[in-house]
């Protein structure tokens, strides 16, 4: 933010008894107004957060029951959802965040029960979309990003529901050789476009698989297992996921975003070999293994986009 008085300086009228009694009123002047304007300057031109919440990483869950349409605790761990969302904003408020998207980043990618939201947010909803959980994050300038209910990757022998965008389909995902999660390959594209990730919420495995972006971590639970942890209540979560927003955006200058080198080269491998087989029909995509492809996308972005290609992609696709 730029200082008022970096643009009224009064050289014009240096040297005249006039210009003095001006300088002097515009002293006064200038203090009054800086006085004045501090706090409501500061709302005006709070920080943009972009907030991406995915499921498998909130407090208590374990297994799919709690995160798929038909699970019977879908419905209670929705709520959960909101709630950790709901923490992380009202933590980043605290600390002068006042713009905020949410991308709904699980399953069908609409989770998220809207009537529990404040009117000042927007959300981004539905599937397919190219840039899937950091959907959006191109779209004007975020000042941080925030990582909710995230999990660790398919590599990770420890993490709870560890997986990489698709547990049915994708055994491996690989960035520039760096067995990569979600959070990894989605920090590298907020990254791109200048987003520093400033807090990620999940398991124990999660928050350490993510050291090198550089955020806040809180760790919800301790993995003991694929289907089992050691969790923190939902309330707790909160408060912990409220305190570390506030942290996080009260020192919002202090982070980095997440670069990665380009071309941004990305190894997926399959649970079968049929999709590695056609997709090495494309001429950007080289075989490297029955089961796994290789390509290279000019950035992180355009390496995601040819991903999500890859799992959204049916010629059986309804309209
Ligand atoms: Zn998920």
């Amino acid at each position: 933010m730029t200082a008022i008085s970096d643009h009224l300086g009064g050289h014009a009228l240096k040297g005249s008894r006039f210009g003095a009694a001006i300088r002097r009123l515009g002293t006064a002047f200038l203090l009054m107004f800086a006085l004045s304007a501090a706090p409501a300057a500061a709302q005006q031109d709070g920080y943009r957060i972009y907030i991406s919440v995915d499921m498998e990483g909130l407090a208590g869950a374990v297994t799919p029951n709690q995160i798929i349409d038909d699970g019977n605790e879908y419905n209670e761990f929705r709520q959960i959802m909101l709630g950790e969302l709901l923490a992380a904003i009202s933590g980043a408020r605290e600390a002068g965040a006042t713009e905020f998207v949410i991308s709904d980043s699980h399953g069908s990618l609409q989770n998220i029960p809207l009537e529990g939201l404040p009117e000042d947010v927007l959300i981004i909803r539905g599937e397919p979309r190219p840039l899937s959980m950091v959907e959006g994050i191109d779209n004007g300038e975020y000042d941080g990003a925030m990582f909710i209910g995230y999990h660790a990757s398919a590599s990770n022998m420890e993490g709870v529901r560890a997986h990489t965008f698709s547990s049915a389909r994708l055994s491996e995902v690989k960035l520039n050789g760096v067995p990569a999660s979600e959070g990894y390959i989605n920090a590298a594209v907020a990254g791109q476009f200048d987003v520093p990730v400033i807090l990620i919420t999940g398991d124990d495995a999660t928050i350490k698989e993510l050291e090198a972006v550089g955020a806040e971590g809180v760790a919800v639970k301790r993995a003991i297992g694929f289907h089992a942890a050691e969790t923190l209540t939902p309330a707790a979560a909160r408060k912990q996921i409220q305190a570390a927003a506030r942290r996080a955006v009260g020192k919002i200058d202090s982070y980095r975003p997440f670069k990665v080198d380009t071309p941004a080269i990305m190894d997926v491998t399959f649970h079968y070999y049929r999709p590695a087989e056609v997709l090495s029909w494309l001429p950007q995509v080289e075989r490297s293994g029955a089961r796994s492809v290789r390509f290279e996308g000019e950035t992180p972005a355009d390496a995601l986009k040819l991903l999500e290609f890859a799992l959204s992609y049916s010629i059986d696709l309804t309209p």
